[in-house]
């Protein structure tokens, strides 16, 4: 151990993570007027990336716990 005061962030895992805030990335500046204009997001918790559709899926279909498919 240093003695440093910075501490390290567990992420979530991203199995158990619901992945509720999704943080959208966009292509430019100008694109963040568009809607669709976000090439993927951002788990704000997790930190795990998804694409448009895949971010478009979680937020319709809510997680299920217990999907062990
Ligand atoms: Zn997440």
């Amino acid at each position: 151990m240093a003695g440093s005061e910075e501490r390290i962030v567990v992420a979530p895992d991203p199995r158990t993570c619901a992945h509720e805030v999704l943080m959208p990335r966009w292509r430019g500046p100008q694109a963040m007027d568009r809607e669709g204009g976000a090439m993927g997001y951002v788990c704000h918790r997790c930190h795990v990336e998804f694409s448009p559709s895949a971010a478009s899926a979680l937020r319709t279909q809510p997680p299920d716990s217990g999907a062990g498919a």
